[in-house]
């Protein structure tokens, strides 16, 4: 590939005490937490609103939330709080409810008498807007990390590319919240990536169907058929959820990929549309619940579960959340199941269930530079692991955490994010609401 050099000076638009890049789960996490905890934070996301996979991708549920033989939250603060500003529960009342592990209608009809942590896309954007502005933190939205320059294994300054054109932003602090693990990647940091990274997913909406219990099966039914006459390509589940009774969003188209290849994700539009219409198609003619339905949207993009992952200070094994291996660097729980996606079979896969195990803020932490925090599904993880950590409930959990570091590093002048006091940083994150003992969410009854 031939190259070209290009140099151009760029005016620094901020300084922010702590940039936090990406306003998806972790970004919302991280971007509170700091400004809760008295820092200057600029957030900025590529999309116009904050949410990530929530409200870019279309999805319902935290998952990772609660333990699931008991119904008890594992996560608290950040988590409770959105589900109290969208209505979802009262205000305080989270740590003494039961909840189901999401939307799935096998969850909701194993056990209807738990609450679904599940909102929907536009409450979220309204509750994410309202968190981030009243919490202070600036935002900036249509502004995609285009660069990242470092010097003496720190951040100096990151380049930023929006409507105002090319422009850097040289912050004290920054978490890399966006996903992918752009910044960590930019600034040289090592990551891994698998192989068979877990597929790409574009989810869609249909309006007007009738829902019955019985309708995941059905749809399965149809695809499987399909499947076996060589119409449809690999599919995943279906995984239909409701946000209200006749609008269901199904997650089941399944692109392989790697979001980080622009052709790869551009593919991922692509074919992810023809396969969702193909889909609609087959159920409208063969079922009757479908009679009426409107194939109402796609998107807004196809999503990445997994593609790079940081190399941190500590890596979060399977063995570990197998085992609940209990960490003295505790920020958050996860309680996931490992729920790895493949990439070319079809239907459902094995998600095999797991306790409530430990996330060690050494997993935020890449090696080699020292200003710099990752949170959520860029987190240090072996692949299997992260099957478990990647959701949603837990990733804004690492945010809270990284957020509440990145403050705590900046207000004790600290050289490097490693410094940070752990045993502050959990007392913080305790009086946040937080949830680090998962002996609260093992008791039955
Ligand atoms: C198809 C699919 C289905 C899933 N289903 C579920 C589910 O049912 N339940 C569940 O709990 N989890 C689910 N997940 C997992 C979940 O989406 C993520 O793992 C979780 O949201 C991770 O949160 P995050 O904040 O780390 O990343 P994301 O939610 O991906 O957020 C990253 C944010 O960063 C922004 N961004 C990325 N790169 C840049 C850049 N260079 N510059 C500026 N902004 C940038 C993005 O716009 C986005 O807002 C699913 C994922 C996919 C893809």
């Amino acid at each position: 590939m031939t190259s070209i050099s290009y140099s151009k000076a760029l005016p620094v638009v901020a300084e922010p005490d702590v940039l936090v890049c990406g306003t998806g789960v972790a970004g919302i996490g991280a971007a509170v937490a700091a400004a809760r905890s008295g820092a200057k934070v600029l957030a900025v996301d590529r999309a116009g609103f904050a949410g990530g996979f929530f409200t870019n991708i279309i999805g319902s549920a935290f998952d990772g939330f609660v333990y699931e033989e008991t119904g008890r939250p594992v996560v608290g603060g950040l988590v409770f709080e959105m589900l109290e500003r969208m209505g979802v529960i009262e205000p305080g009342t989270g740590p003494s409810l039961k909840f189901n592990v999401n939307g799935d209608f096998t969850e909701v009809e194993k056990h209807p008498d738990r609450l679904i942590p599940r909102t929907d896309p536009e409450r979220f954007k309204l509750a994410s807007d309202r968190i981030l502005t009243e919490s202070g933190v600036n935002l900036l939205f249509h502004t995609q990390v285009a660069d990242v320059i470092t010097a003496g294994g720190r951040i100096d300054s990151v380049v930023l590319s929006n409507k105002a054109g090319l422009v850097a932003v040289r912050p004290k602090v920054v978490i890399d919240c966006s996903g992918d693990g752009d910044v960590a990647a930019w600034a040289g940091c090592s990551y891994e990536q698998a192989e068979g990274v877990q597929p790409m997913s574009i989810h869609f909406r249909v309006s007007n169907v009738k829902l019955t219990f019985e309708l995941r099966r059905k749809c399965s039914d149809v695809l499987a058929k399909a499947r076996a006459a060589g119409k449809i390509r690999p599919y995943g589940g279906p995984w239909p959820a409701t946000f209200s009774g006749t609008d269901i969003y199904f997650n089941a188209v399944r692109t392989p990929g790697d979001s980080t290849d622009p052709e790869d994700w551009t593919r991922a539009e692509i074919d992810g549309r023809e396969d969702a219409w193909r889909m609609f198609d087959l159920w409208k003619a063969e079922l009757p619940e479908f009679e009426d339905a409107h194939f109402f949207t796609s998107g807004p993009t196809a999503g990445s579960r997994e593609s790079r992952r940081i190399v941190g200070d500590y890596t979060l094994t399977a063995d570990d959340v197998r085992t609940a291996k209990r960490q003295n660097d505790v920020i958050v729980l996860g309680a996931w199941r490992i729920d790895r996606h493949p990439q070319e079979a079809s239907g459902y896969h094995d998600q095999p269930e797991v306790p409530p195990y430990d996330i060690a803020y050494r997993t935020l932490l890449p090696q080699g530079v020292e200003n710099l925090l990752v949170a959520g599904r860029c987190h240090s993880a072996t692949s299997e692991a992260l099957a478990s950590s990647r959701v949603t409930a837990n990733s804004m959990g690492m945010g809270q955490a990284a957020g509440t570091a990145a403050a705590i590093a900046i207000g004790d002048n600290l050289n490097s994010v490693r410094e940070v006091n752990i045993q502050a940083l959990q007392s913080s994150l305790l009086d946040q609401g937080c949830i680090l003992d998962p002996s609260g969410a093992m008791k039955q009854g």
